[in-house]
């Protein structure tokens, strides 16, 4: 990419490979059958590409939550505030995805997606059995750090990070040198961040091109009620849920909060992984939204983890469709016990693409519903997967403001500065200085 003067600002630039990639694909798929379409540009190059940058982002996940939540616990200088921290975490996460299971519900009830369809189930789904809750809190703790890392297991990596962050605290001048040689590492990694992050209108072409190319709206079409109905749930919770939250609990200016929250959002959609996207969200509260990293090294990957509201509306939506499909009636204790499995479930799954119907797929159990009634939906669930990411990403961003605000850890002037850390500042700065 070239480095020249003035030129769009990168999230434009990513808007507009996002446009290019929907219009593109949607070229691509007109094409029809052509092998070699399918072959050398949808298998091909797209995929490559899409893959190369995806892959990417999730390179810098690991490391980044390991380094930036030893040195967020370092600065938090009292580990009572650790404590309070997590416990308002834990209740934000929780009381934002019961409202957005709750909105979803009420959504749905009134538009009832699904009466009178006789829709033939599309693909086969494997269900899962929800681990025990004992097993769920032992693996909180990993008997072995490197796995965890290597497997990429946010909560464990979380526990261990909070661990070795004690451990530098109390090592006294030793653990100086290591926190210092972290504090390092951390801004070398948010420095690989903003490299990737300028290659983004290439990968986000090639993921938006190759999911359009494989998904037409003949898909979508019979299923227009169920996308339509959870789009704007979505819409409902992204916009006006948790600005209202920003305003009500943060006295925040919830335009400023969505004008940034561009950059996450736009990653979050195109790679429908909340996980992968947490650098991007990492750097946005941080540089552009001036929450400090004592809050958001905690909950930006505990949100990814067990935060989800948009897979949580989807699956209060497709509930509701299944069921209507079906010609089964909830009640409302059905309905509670929805609200209760769907913010439930969200805790302990990965934050990665599809998830949210192996989710569905313990709602639907609790409530007595034909597991098989996923394959009604499943042909259209990617485009959904990345709007709810979306969503789910969104959310955490909010909690963790609202948070921030309330810890006196957020820089209110460059909350409020809209040109607060773009790529194109540290950019520009990094030039200067050189
Ligand atoms: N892809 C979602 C996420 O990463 C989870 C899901 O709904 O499938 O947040």
């Amino acid at each position: 990419m070239s480095n020249e003067k003035p030129k769009p600002g990168l999230t434009r630039r990513i808007l507009l490979a996002m446009v290019l990639g929907a219009a593109t694909g949607f070229g691509l798929n007109a094409l029809g059958d052509l092998s070699w379409v399918q072959e050398y540009l949808v298998d091909g190059v797209l995929h490559v590409l899409g893959g190369l940058f995806v892959a990417a982002l999730k390179m810098m996940v690991v490391p980044l939550v390991l380094v930036s939540l030893v040195v967020g616990l370092t600065s938090l200088g009292d580990l009572r505030r650790l404590g309070r921290i997590s416990l308002k975490a834990l209740a934000l996460y929780l009381l934002t995805t019961a409202l957005a299971v709750s909105i979803a519900l009420a959504l749905a009830a009134a538009v009832e997606p699904g009466q009178g369809l006789n829709l033939p189930t599309t693909a086969e789904f494997q269900g899962k059995e929800a681990p025990p809750l004992s097993q769920v809190f032992i693996n909180l703790v990993p008997s072995n750090p490197v796995q965890a890392m290597a497997q990429g297991n946010m909560l464990q990596i979380i526990v261990f990070a909070i661990l070795f962050g004690i451990g530098v605290t109390l090592a006294g001048e030793r653990g100086r040198h290591v926190l210092a040689l972290f504090r390092d590492l951390d801004a070398v990694i948010m420095h690989m961040v903003e490299v990737v992050m300028r290659l983004a209108p290439y990968g986000v072409f090639a993921l938006i091109a190759r999911t359009f190319a494989t998904q037409g709206l003949d898909l979508i079409l019979p299923l227009a009620a169920y996308f339509l109905t959870l789009t704007a749930a979505l819409g409902v919770q992204a916009l006006l849920v948790y600005p209202a939250l920003l305003r009500g609990l943060a006295g925040l200016n919830p335009l400023r909060f969505l004008a940034k929250m561009r950059d996450p959002a736009t990653f979050a959609f195109s790679t429908a992984s909340s996980a992968a996207t947490i650098p991007v969200t990492l750097r946005t509260l941080e540089e552009r939204m001036g929450a400090h990293n004592s809050v958001t090294s905690f909950t930006v990957p505990l949100g990814a983890t067990i935060n989800m509201d948009g897979t949580a509306m989807m699956q209060g939506v497709a509930t509701v469709f299944i069921a209507n499909v079906y010609g089964v009636d909830l009640g409302l204790s059905q309905f509670l016990m929805v609200v209760l499995t769907a913010t439930l479930a969200s805790i302990g799954t990965a934050a990665v693409p599809g998830v949210g119907l192996v989710m569905l797929t313990l709602v639907l159990n609790q409530v007595g519903l034909p597991v098989e009634g996923i394959g009604l939906i499943i042909g259209i669930d990617r485009l959904l997967d990345m709007m709810r990411t979306a969503c789910n990403v969104t959310g955490d961003c909010a909690v963790t403001c609202i948070l921030a605000k309330g810890e006196g850890a957020l820089d209110r002037a460059r909350f409020d500065d809209p040109d607060a850390g773009s790529v194109e500042a540290a950019t520009a700065a990094l030039e200067e200085s050189a």
